[in-house]
């Protein structure tokens, strides 16, 4: 069975790189029945806070990105890490030293001098135990000094790495406390995790972790190394490109359906598909699906996606989104008439929505209540003689049957009798069902807010 993982350090926001790893890991598992987790990698005493867990936590949640079982405390896990370091020492695979960092530095000064590049070799790895001073000492990797360590990455091909270029690193230091490279290894491990999905930012590690996975005996995971994600203009993503926060795309309103499906093509591919819902990623979401360079952010494309999202989400799940958006926003609520209208409205607002904002924008004719605020284009169309064909339109309103098909006759006639074109009616009909020109089509308009609402207006805006 399939374990993936996500394992995120608690310093910051979820940032959309993260928030990408993620739904790769979640993907890939969610589509082989499979198990995803989710470890903070806390070790980092000073810089991990509760308040970056809490931001990454939500990031994932916005995200729609649920992951299995509890969330793991890499710290919590301190005394295992511990423990398996006094394991290599028992097999063989590890050694104590008490090199001081006085005498490392002199190690390297000296390696300097020589013009030659060393890798610090500790006195320790092979010392008589009879030499051994009583004094806490740090657990050192036996690291193998010849050969080399091939990491058969996914995405990456095989690497090599000459196992000369590489040190005894520590795995516990002589305070006790596991080092970074040790407790992953360890947590993967007794995780059961079987795929390793990360930026390719790691991929120097995978060689450390494969020793240690070599020096336990244990079996390595399939390790898959993706790229980073740039700017539009091909440099390391930062912050001068846009918003780099998941939660910031979440503030302004994206749907986070149009946020996977985004985050899913930076780095992936499916063929030609460009829009799909999340259900065809799980299904077809691969490793050999990744690319080897790096996937560049669109924000055209970010939002040409959320838009078809938007438009195929069925109207009351849409409604829900937006209400969610609402109080992530710290907006205040709908009221029932409000949520009613809104949902009433949904199906000629969502086609040419790429945010809720937007959304909400085009269904502000709904929601406004009266006197509607005219702004200057609509109140220009309402000129005298609009205003008189507005006010003799009214009676016919009151007893037709409010059906688009019949509405359509009404008012197609209405137009035709003061010999000017539907076009022309329309723009006044706009201006004070909505107080702007630029509004859904009039019929939708009218069928949304109801008969009494359509008169009230009308004879507002011909009075
Ligand atoms: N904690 C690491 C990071 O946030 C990830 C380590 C891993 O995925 O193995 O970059």
């Amino acid at each position: 069975p399939v374990v993936t993982r996500f394992a995120p350090s608690p310093t910051g926001y979820l940032h959309i790189g993260g928030g990408r790893t993620a739904l790769f890991n979640w993907l890939y598992a969610r589509g082989r029945g499979g198990k995803f987790l989710l470890r903070i990698e806390d070790t980092d005493r000073e810089r991990s806070t509760p308040e970056a867990t809490a931001a990454i936590l939500q990031g994932l949640t916005w995200l729609g990105l649920d992951w299995d079982g509890d969330v793991i405390s890499q710290f919590a896990r301190k005394d295992r890490h511990a423990e398996v370091a006094h394991e290599m020492l028992a097999r063989g695979t590890a050694y104590r030293c008490w090199s001081t960092p006085e005498e490392i530095a002199a190690f390297r000064a000296e390696a300097e001098a020589r013009g030659t590049y060393a890798v610090f070799q500790s006195p320790w790895r092979d010392a008589d135990p009879a030499t051994w001073p009583d004094a806490p000492y740090a657990i050192r990797m036996k690291a193998p000094r010849e050969g080399e360590t091939v990491i058969d990455d996914q995405v990456q091909g095989r690497v090599v790495i000459q196992n000369a270029t590489l040190d005894d690193m520590i795995v516990l230091r002589s305070d006790g406390t596991p080092t970074y490279m040790l407790a992953v290894v360890v947590d993967d491990h007794d995780m059961g995790v079987t795929h390793v999905i990360r930026g390719d930012d790691h991929l120097n590690n995978a060689a450390r972790q494969q020793m240690v996975y070599d020096a336990m005996g244990w079996e390595v995971p399939i390790w898959a190394h993706i790229p980073l994600i740039h700017g539009p203009d091909g440099k390391k993503l930062s912050k001068r490109h846009g918003a780099t926060g998941v939660h910031e795309y979440q503030a302004m309103g994206y749907p986070a359906s149009g946020m996977r499906n985004y985050l899913a093509r930076l780095g992936w591919a499916h063929g030609d598909d460009e829009l799909f819902t999340t259900e065809q990623a799980m299904e077809w979401f691969d490793l050999s699906g990744i690319g080897r360079s790096p996937a560049r952010l669109d924000f055209k494309k970010l939002e040409s996606t959320c838009g078809w999202h938007i438009a195929r989400t069925e109207d009351a799940a849409l409604l829900h989104e937006v209400e969610g958006y609402l109080a992530a926003a710290g907006e205040p609520g709908l009221s029932d008439g409000q949520r009613d209208l809104l949902s009433r409205a949904m199906y000629c607002v969502k086609d040419r929505a790429k945010t809720f904002p937007e959304l909400i924008e085009k269904a502000r004719f709904a929601l406004i209540s009266r006197p509607v605020a005219v702004d200057e284009a609509a109140s220009k169309a309402l000129d005298l003689v609009s205003r008189g064909i507005l006010k003799s339109l009214t009676p016919r309103l009151r007893n037709a049957s409010w059906t688009r098909e019949e509405l359509e006759a009404i008012l197609n006639d209405e137009a035709a009798a003061n010999g000017i074109g539907f076009g022309k009616l329309a723009s006044p009909l706009r201006s004070a069902l909505a107080g702007r020109t630029a509004t859904p089509s009039v019929f939708d308009m009218m069928l949304v807010i109801g008969r009494d609402e359509t008169i009230a207006r009308l004879e507002e805006a011909a009075a």
